[in-house]
């Protein structure tokens, strides 16, 4: 087993948190003829005890990511964070605008354009960096990775970088939420602290309800916090962020939940219905594979996503189908994986419910009502 080295201060203490076992590449959607022998990658995260960024033990060589369709969640988000930065006076018209990359696409540029801010060249310093993708997160090396950004920077710019929080993943023990190709998950505290070593201090931090809590923070060079910071903070470091047992208690939820999902999906097969899954997100893949589900028990998984349709779920049997083969199919249960996205495709699909078939959430096993 190789040593971990940390990705931004090149520490060698830490600690492993979690082990998702050998996993296949969770944005890779073999053609369904293919046979299942999908090539895996050790899954592993680990905190560094010096820095606190929780990361990605193992580099994959991982196929290409195909750029699936954003979800209306994503885009909302988009829009949330950049109104919200908006009124804090961070996007003034005329302002020169970089952005690192934008490896989901999602990129803010339309906006920031129709506010009146100008995108430079690559080579040119602006007044406002934007990671506002989570694209910093697909970096193996988060040194180089924040040097890119911060080099870009103009010496009274802004930087406004999005994260979906360590702290929810804790919280809402979304253990699938670490995936192969996402190789950090931030947290504000350890955030902070990559900063500090760059110059850059937070100026002020918002928190939005997106996948159970993502944050977007405006840092500055020498900058001083206001309260929202430090609330953020105390919230994070509550949960456990740099704390590695408090992230270990991920690992009982990796049997608990896919043992549930398993079980979830016997009960209903076993009782004649027909039970389909819904969206081919990177979340299910783990989830799916661990629970070592096939089309015996889980007859597919639709996806808006055309590239995805006559693939199937990466390590398994399960097909990928597209939203009206799924309504064709008239499913007794969908599971939902992602629910941030369960208003979205109710109301997408209203056929699935008016057939006479039930969205349950796969993690808890509830079944989605008219309230919810
Ligand atoms: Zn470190």
């Amino acid at each position: 087993m190789r040593a971990v080295t940390c990705r931004f201060c090149r520490s060698d203490a830490g600690d492993l948190v979690l082990d998702l076992g050998m996993q296949p590449a969770c944005e890779y959607f073999p053609p369904l003829d293919d046979p299942v022998t999908d090539p895996v990658f050790p899954l592993r995260l680990w905190l560094c005890a010096a820095c606190g960024l929780a990361q990605l033990a193992d580099d994959a060589e991982i196929p290409d990511e195909p750029e699936g369709l954003e979800p209306a969640a994503l885009a909302r988000q988009r829009a949330d964070a950049v109104a919200t930065a908006h009124a804090a006076g961070l996007l003034p018209v005329g302002a020169t605008v970089a952005e690192g990359a934008t490896p989901h696409g999602g990129s803010w540029q339309a906006e920031l354009e129709s506010l009146g801010l100008r995108f430079v060249a690559d080579d040119t310093v602006a007044d406002v960096v934007v990671d506002g993708t989570f694209g910093m997160m697909h970096a193996t090396d988060q040194a180089a990775a924040l040097d890119r950004l911060v080099d870009r920077l103009a010496p009274d710019g802004v930087l406004l970088f999005q994260f979906h929080s360590l702290a929810a993943i804790l919280r809402e023990e979304q253990w699938n939420a670490v995936r192969l190709g996402h190789y950090a998950y931030y947290s504000l505290p350890a955030l902070l602290g990559m900063l500090e070593v760059r110059g850059l201090g937070v100026t002020s931090a918002w928190s939005f309800p997106l996948y159970g809590g993502t944050v977007m923070i405006a840092a500055r060079r020498g900058a001083v916090a206001d309260t929202s910071v430090a609330r953020i903070v105390d919230d994070e470091l509550a949960s456990g962020v740099l704390d590695a047992r408090a992230l270990q208690k991920l690992q009982e939820g990796v049997d608990t939940s896919t043992a549930a999902l398993r079980q979830l999906a016997e009960d209903a097969s076993g009782a004649g219905q027909r039970v389909y899954a819904y969206s081919a997100a990177s979340r299910a893949v783990a989830l799916l594979y661990l629970a070592d589900l096939h089309d015996d028990l889980l007859l597919g998984v639709a996806d808006a996503a055309p590239a995805k349709h006559g693939c199937r779920m990466p390590g398994t049997t399960v097909p990928i189908i597209s939203p009206s083969d799924l309504i064709a199919a008239g499913p007794d249960v969908v599971l939902m994986f992602v629910t941030d996205l369960l208003p979205e495709v109710r109301r997408a699909l209203p056929e699935i419910e008016a057939c006479g078939g039930r969205w349950m959430d796969a993690g808890s096993g509830a079944v989605a009502t008219a309230t919810t």
